[in-house]
């Protein structure tokens, strides 16, 4: 087993020319280049046409040339050095292989068993690789380069089956993208890197790790123990625990809160903006002057922010909570039974 090779891979994938060289490959056991390009995740491309320079210190790249001499002898690789004049390429140095972006796709889509076949949204960028049941719930599964190119957001923006999707999971390669590349609602990511391991010449997908992960943000609390309930609030009092812990809250996200909290209670409802609006700004309301989207979000974020802060939630169990769409509104994502409202 050697997953430095697929660690090697990882980091090619969100770089523009995912290139793999003979240096890179130099150090692989036996077999390993060719369980991947088995599995489909590499092809060998055109060789390079420069090298770095590995006769001395500098580091430089040079162009290589080709000689054949004496004619019919084959061709031999030379670059030249400041150093050390013309220096030898072995010919291994200077093959290369790309990363195969759609191969890779596929490969993702058999390891999570995913079905309706592998669909490339944004070329080279945005792929949907079919339904799969994680957590015991059906997800539409994305693969997604590039989320630290500048025109990312605008690339996710054209695929509309990744806007549309119910409960997406992403994978990305390497690195877990900051929230605000998804300019919305935060979908499950997961980084390949910690994922995905080469079996035989397959890709396997821990598909454990995904329900384990996704089980926890779905249940942002444990089965309430006795009396114990995700949320308690007192209207009165203007108190507010969340597992047991005091939030601070101000009046804003309080009022906020109890509107999400009542609903919530009679199933799971969206609040609409205007009864948000209504709710928090009753004068300008009266006067026919509803509250601007900006202003909306910036209560909620500061009712996310509070339950990060006191309440101890994650980041993105906090906008799984206190979720919001653009259509409809807000929604408190806690089982009616585990809130409890005081009555004033
Ligand atoms: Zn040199």
């Amino acid at each position: 087993m050697c997953d430095e090779g697929l660690q090697a891979l990882w980091t090619r994938v969100d770089v523009r020319q995912p290139l793999l060289t003979g240096d890179d490959i130099a150090e692989w056991p036996d077999g390993y280049l060719d369980r991947l390009m088995a599995a489909g995740l590499l092809r060998e491309t055109e060789n390079a046409r420069s090298v770095v320079c590995d006769a001395c210190a500098e580091g430089h790249v040079e162009e290589v040339q080709l000689i054949e001499s004496p004619p019919g002898s084959g061709f031999r690789a030379y670059i030249v050095c400041p150093e050390n004049g013309r220096v030898r390429v072995p010919l291994a140095r200077l093959r290369q292989w790309a990363v195969d972006l759609s191969g890779l796709a596929r490969a993702l889509a058999a390891g999570l068993s995913a079905a309706a076949g592998v669909e490339e949204l944004a070329p080279g960028r945005v792929w949907f690789l079919g339904r799969t049941a994680l957590d015991g719930q059906s997800r539409e599964a994305f693969f997604v380069r590039g989320t630290a190119w500048p025109d990312f957001r605008t690339v996710l923006a054209g695929a509309r089956r990744f806007q549309e999707a119910t409960r997406p999971v992403v994978l990305v390669a390497e690195i877990m993208p900051p929230e605000d590349v998804w300019g919305g609602d935060l979908p499950a990511v997961f980084v390949l890197r910690a994922l995905a391991r080469l079996e035989g010449d397959s890709l396997v997908v821990d598909r454990s790790e995904m329900d384990r992960v996704l089980g926890r943000d779905r249940r942002p609390s444990a089965a309430p123990r006795g009396k114990d309930l995700a949320l308690r609030i007192d209207p009165g009092g203007s108190l507010c625990y969340f597992r047991n812990v005091l939030v601070n809250l101000s009046k804003m996200p309080f009022d906020v809160l109890v509107l999400l909290a009542e609903e919530a209670k009679a199933g799971p409802r969206w609040v609409s903006r205007d009864r948000i609006s209504e709710a928090c700004w009753p004068e300008e309301w009266a006067r026919g002057n509803p509250a601007t989207e900006d202003q909306i979000n910036n209560v909620a974020s500061e009712l996310r922010k509070a339950l990060r802060k006191d309440g101890g939630v994650s980041a993105r169990e906090a906008l799984i909570l206190v979720q919001s769409k653009s259509k409809n509104g807000y929604r408190l994502n806690l089982p009616a039974h585990e809130i409890e409202i005081a009555a004033a």
